[in-house]
């Protein structure tokens, strides 16, 4: 499978990549600013990824969580480029001893690899001085880190944004959490976003200032329907209709329900 599309945005590029083409969930974007790449991209895709990094000498990697769309490939490019990836602490574990996904999962992007890592400092430079800021933004993920570039009003937003509303979540995902980090990072003055599946988004704080106000309408309705006395189940077919293939296909780890039990977990609504 050859590179889908390429990207260039300034000193970005970008290469998506994917076995699948069934909706930006199934491709990935790999980002590289000079000689730093941000994320390794799905190992079922170390091909065109392999070509993509092979254009320049890659000094950096950086990993914004430890999921195996971002961080994959991130054994081979060390050992590649001979460097060790920056990685949040909080992935670190997981990165160095590899872990099991599900077998969708499996189908879309391959199986991590096992890779060493060193923590993320609290700042990271690109060759040409410019810095980046990694972000806690937990919520998708414990670990997942943002990368904001004060002076290019930029973020890399690893899996913040993705979309302007949510329709499934993960099981292990946390609602309330990544409410709260996206009002963290929405403080920070930033424009263009640059998402791994969605692309380069030009209005990044509209963009993902929408998601937040869809999230909590999304709540709010949730809410007020459990408080009228409607069960869960009929609140998951009232606001988003009924699972569909992607709850049948990933067992439930994918689902509305999760989306609709979280929105009823959220405490703080208001700004
Ligand atoms: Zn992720």
């Amino acid at each position: 499978m050859p590179i889908r599309n390429k990207y260039n945005y300034e000193n970005v590029e970008g290469a998506r990549v994917g076995r699948l083409n069934s909706g930006i969930n199934s491709t990935f974007i790999v980002y590289r600013m000079g000689s730093t790449l941000i994320d390794a991209g799905p190992t079922n895709q170390w091909q065109p990824v392999k070509t993509f990094i092979s254009e320049k000498p890659i000094k950096q990697l950086l990993l914004t969580h430890h999921h195996e769309d971002h961080a994959g490939n991130a054994a081979k490019i060390a050992k590649m480029a001979n460097i060790v990836p920056f990685a949040p602490e909080l992935s670190q574990r997981k990165l160095k001893t590899g872990y099991k996904t599900p077998i969708m999962q499996k189908i879309i992007w391959g199986s991590p690899q096992p890779v060493e890592t060193q923590i993320l400092p609290e700042e990271v430079f690109l060759e040409d001085g410019t810095k980046l800021i990694p972000v806690h933004t937990p919520g998708h993920a414990k670990d997942l880190h943002c990368f904001y570039l004060p002076e290019k009003r930029w973020l890399f937003s690893g899996d913040l944004y993705i979309s302007k509303s949510l329709r499934y979540f993960r099981s292990d995902e946390n609602l309330e959490q990544l409410i709260h980090s996206m009002r963290k990072v929405l403080e920070l003055d930033f424009e263009v976003l640059f998402c791994p599946h969605r692309g380069i988004v030009e209005d990044g704080k509209q963009a993902l200032t929408a998601k937040l106000h869809n999230i909590l309408t999304l709540c709010e309705k949730a809410q007020s329907l459990k408080a009228a006395g409607v069960e869960t189940p009929q609140i998951v077919i009232d606001l988003l209709g009924p699972e569909d293939m992607m709850a049948l296909m990933t067992r439930n780890n994918f689902s509305k329900t999760n989306m609709i039990e979280e929105a009823l977990k959220v405490t703080k609504l208001a700004a």
